[in-house]
């Protein structure tokens, strides 16, 4: 299942790398050893929870069926134009961050609004694609990912 979902993000043009640049970008002001290896394999962990497999799932998925006309009125509109009060695309990636807690919260806030890297990429990628699940849902696995490390690194010291 895990590697369905890192598949079905390739597809719509996001690799764990772009990814874990951020996790580091995010993360290396507390861990000044923490390494782009390290970054991946929270990635990785993240990914093999069920819950965000599922949550990938359901808006890859949505975000596709917009992007062939094969939703309903009005849906097909308010996703296809990313309507900023739609907001479920939010919601569905929350259920990203709260596997790891309040920590992945902080970070989702942050990368949903200054859209660094891949995120802003996608963002740009509006115009030709539905992209209205993926950014927050990417947003949402990096922001596990530094959760996820920042409870690790805790128990270490
Ligand atoms: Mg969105």
């Amino acid at each position: 299942m895990k590697d369905i979902v890192i598949n079905l993000l390739k597809e719509r043009g996001v690799i764990l790398g772009d990814m874990a640049i951020l996790v580091l970008d995010l993360q290396k002001k507390y861990y000044d050893d923490l390494t782009i290896e390290e970054c991946i394999e929270n990635l990785h962990h993240v990914l093999e929870k069920r819950e965000v497999q599922n949550a990938i799932l359901t808006g890859i998925a949505l975000d596709k069926l917009a992007e062939k006309d094969l939703l309903e009125e009005p849906l097909l509109s308010i996703l296809k134009r990313d309507e900023p009060l739609y907001g479920i695309d939010e919601i569905l990636a929350l259920s990203i961050t709260n596997v790891y807690g309040s920590i992945g919260l902080t970070n989702f806030g942050y990368l949903d609004k200054v859209k660094p890297g891949i995120i802003g990429k996608l963002n740009e990628d509006k115009e030709k694609k539905c992209n209205t699940f993926i950014d927050d849902l990417v947003a949402a696995i990096i922001a596990a990912a530094c959760a996820r490390i920042a409870h690790s690194k805790k128990k270490d010291s």
